[in-house]
C-alpha cells in the first residue's frame, strides 16, 4: 500500500515538477490528481482513466488569469513530453480545463484531444493534432 502510494506521489512529482520548472512564476490550479476507483466512479470519470494510476492532472490557469487554458495547452504541446492531452470542453477559443498525463516509464504518444458533449450530453473525444 504504501509503496504503491510512494510511486503515484512520484509520478505525480515528475508531472508537475517539469510543470513548475519550466512555466516557472506562472501559477497553475491542479483541479484534481491521483484518483482511487470509488472517486473516479462517482464523479463519472472514464473506466480507464489515468487519473487512477496516478499518471494524469487537471490544471486552470483560468482561475488566476495569468495565462489562459489555451496558453497553457499551447505551452505544454510545444515544450514537453506527455502522453495525451485534453482540451476538456469550454469553446473553441478556450478549455474549461486541461487535462495532462504522462507516462513515467514507457512511451509518451503526445496525442492531443478535445472533449466534447453530444445532443444527450454524452462525452466523446476528437483527435486535435496530428502526433508530432
Ligand atoms: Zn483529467
Amino acid at each position: 500500500m504504501m509503496n504503491g502510494l510512494l510511486k503515484i506521489l512520484r509520478r505525480l512529482q515528475s508531472i508537475s515538477s517539469s510543470l513548475v520548472a519550466t512555466i516557472s512564476g506562472v501559477p497553475i490550479y491542479v483541479s484534481s490528481g491521483y484518483r482511487g476507483p470509488e472517486l473516479n466512479r462517482a464523479i463519472g470519470g472514464s473506466k480507464r482513466s489515468q487519473h487512477m494510476e496516478g499518471r494524469a492532472l487537471d490544471l486552470d490557469c483560468d482561475v488566476f488569469g495569468r495565462i489562459s487554458n489555451s496558453d497553457l495547452f499551447d505551452y505544454i504541446r510545444e515544450n514537453l513530453e506527455f502522453d495525451q492531452m485534453v482540451w476538456e470542453f469550454g469553446t473553441e477559443d478556450n478549455p474549461d480545463w486541461v487535462h495532462v498525463s504522462y507516462v513515467r516509464d514507457g512511451h509518451n504518444r503526445k496525442r492531443c484531444l478535445r472533449a466534447c458533449r453530444d445532443d444527450n450530453g454524452k462525452v466523446y473525444y476528437e483527435v486535435m493534432y496530428k502526433q508530432l
